[in-house]
């Protein structure tokens, strides 16, 4: 018995096993599905191309065959062990456009404004570079400048620079748009991922358990006298079933994939998609599942001429790798340190846009399908990823089967909206006309994506159909709000539920416009709070209860 369960030990559910289990009074679980994080791979950042392969630490998702990319199953990588995607992802540290947290608040979502969260984004970070109006020092979460500078990247800067946008040292600071170095998530040149940020720290904790490697199949509601209230969680691990029971909370952080499969399984959603597939219908919520949004994203790849980029080359591999073991171990640099997409941007795909729409990373590299294609990793290249930051097309979760151990089923449904493709063609002409800055000259070797010539829009349409990928955003699939296609409310409690909340990716009403960790842990800091104030509300009126009860015994003796 304890007094919160949290499911999943990602980005989210590490951030709030800490904050929830600070009074030792309180008695916390976290179950992961997958193993601990102690893979190497997982902790030196250029691991990131490992862990793009593994089967232990990834989900390894693909979606449904997308009817506007040439029917194509998209490959959608997820982090599989304590730190969840943050312990697998490019470390970027960004936290979207202020409007963003605006829209959500304007949506009716109390409490959720810019100058609402960004207290929670400071209270989170511990910011190298110091302290100010938009960054804090005092949190777990090291955020660093990027320890490595390819000179490529470098040149990809100024070649955005000569492309009309203005150098930016901190997108996180007063102006988003602009090119330049990211921070990351990164502390002495290794990964700083959510495990490590907060519950390294928490785990000597005697009220907080962890348990890992355990796959939660559904929640459970064993209140006979309110049917409607999470009581715990059934999950599997090594070849058991067995079930962990929570007093106050069940905390679901499965992310925006796992979250609303993990609700329909419980019985929770649209009752003809429950009924379906034999699900006994605890409660009818619509929205679960649907209003699904990712940042689709195109690549333009080049060969370098010069010996400069991190493909697999004799340099990388041969002469070089006791000098990069040297740099990364002693000197917390190098290439090992680095997240292979150093630098990027944000622009807008128009003038008239109020807010940058566009994001580009840039990769010292050339990669094909996520990296998995080693093959195409041999040799000097480059790619620019452009992605779409606020796309209108929504897609969906539903379910393969009522088996807990089958991946749910992903409707992505990109560009059904035809402003996204439009948006696309946008950003591949801003992409191209970046590429072929003079700065980039002396790296400009030969077009290899697309290899033909791309002379109209429909050239472009083109490409993108057959090469577009995820950058590995899915949000929306719990969305908080207050209309019949919410799932959560805006104190993230499922609606019509008692005792159960969803507090990752997926309570997102809309896609932020940049990479989705750090909001993600901001949430998770802003829910942690919220949690604890209901707690202290509920134990104040139980008190309030009973010395009321008390006096009314008084006066009837
Ligand atoms: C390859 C990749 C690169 C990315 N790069 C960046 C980047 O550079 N910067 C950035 O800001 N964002 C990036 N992202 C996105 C970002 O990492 C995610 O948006 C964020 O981590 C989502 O957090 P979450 O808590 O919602 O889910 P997750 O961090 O995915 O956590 C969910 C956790 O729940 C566990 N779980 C799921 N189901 C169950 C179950 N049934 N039982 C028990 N446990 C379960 C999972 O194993 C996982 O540990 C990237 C993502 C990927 C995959």
């Amino acid at each position: 018995m304890y007094d919160y369960l949290i499911v999943g030990g990602g980005s989210a559910g590490c951030v709030l096993a800490n904050r929830l289990s600070t009074d030792p009074n309180v008695k916390v679980c976290l179950i992961e599905a997958g193993p601990a994080d102690k893979h190497p791979a997982i902790h030196f950042p250029f691991g990131v191309l490992w862990m793009m392969k593994s089967k232990a630490l990834n989900w390894n998702y693909n979606t449904e065959p997308e009817k506007n990319l040439n029917n194509r199953k998209l490959f959608w990588p997820r982090g599989k062990t304590l730190g969840g995607s943050s312990s697998s992802n490019a470390m970027i540290y960004m936290r979207g456009h202020e409007k963003d947290y605006d829209h959500w608040s304007a949506l009716g979502n109390k409490g959720w404004s810019f100058k609402e969260i960004l207290p929670y984004f400071k209270k989170g970070q511990h910011q190298e570079r110091g302290s100010d109006e938009f960054h804090g020092t005092n949190g777990p979460l090291n955020v660093q400048d990027i320890e490595v500078r390819n000179p490529l990247c470098s040149a990809f800067v100024d070649a955005g620079v000569q492309a009309g946008l203005k150098e930016n040292k901190d997108f996180n600071g007063a102006q988003q748009e602009g090119v330049g170095f990211y921070q990351v998530t990164q502390k002495l040149g290794r990964r700083w991922s959510s495990a490590m940020a907060y519950l390294r720290p928490a785990e000597p904790r005697k009220n907080l358990t962890i348990i890992s490697d355990a796959h939660v199949c559904h929640v459970d509601f064993n209140d006979s006298e309110n049917p409607k209230r999470a009581t715990g969680v059934t999950y599997r691990a090594k070849g058991f079933t067995t079930s962990a029971s929570a007093q106050r909370e069940v905390i679901l952080c499965g992310g925006a994939l796992n979250s609303p499969q993990l609700l329909m399984l419980s019985g929770i959603g649209e009752k003809q998609e429950l009924e379906k597939h034999g699900l006994q219908v605890k409660h009818e919520l619509n929205g679960v599942g649907k209003n699904l949004q990712d940042h689709l994203d195109i690549m333009l790849i080049y060969k370098c001429t010069k010996a400069v980029s991190y493909g697999i080359t004799f340099r990388n591999l041969v002469t070089h790798p006791l000098y990069n073991l040297y740099e990364h171990f002693v000197k917390h640099r190098g290439y090992l340190s680095s997240n292979g997409t150093e630098s990027g941007g944000f622009f807008k795909s128009d003038p008239s846009q109020d807010i940058p729409d566009m994001q580009y990373h840039f990769c010292c590299l050339k990669m094909r399908d996520h990296t998995r294609d080693w093959k195409f990793l041999l040799g000097e290249g480059y790619s620019l990823h452009v992605c779409d930051l606020r796309p209108k097309s929504r897609g969906k979760i539903s379910l393969n089967s009522s088996n807990p151990m089958d991946h749910a089923r992903i409707d992505a449904n990109y560009l059904s909206d035809p402003q996204d493709m439009e948006k696309m063609i946008k950003g591949v002409k801003a992409g191209l006309e970046l590429l072929g800055q003079p700065a980039l000259d002396q790296y400009r070797g030969k077009r290899l994506v697309p290899s033909y010539e791309l002379n109209d829009d429909e050239d472009i349409r083109q490409f993108i159909h057959e090469a577009a990928e995820t950058i590995y955003h899915p949000v929306g699939t719990c969305k908080m709000g207050n209309d019949d296609m919410a799932v959560v409310n805006d104190r993230l409690q499922v609606h019509g539920i008692e005792g159960l909340r969803v507090v990752d990716a997926s309570i997102m009403p809309t896609l932020i416009g940049g990479n989705t960790n750090a909001p993600t842990m901001a949430i998770a800091e802003k829910a942690a709070d919220m949690i604890l104030e209901d707690a202290f509300s509920s134990k104040l009126a139980e008190t309030n209860l009973l010395s009321r009860n008390k006096s009314e015994d008084v006066v009837a003796v």
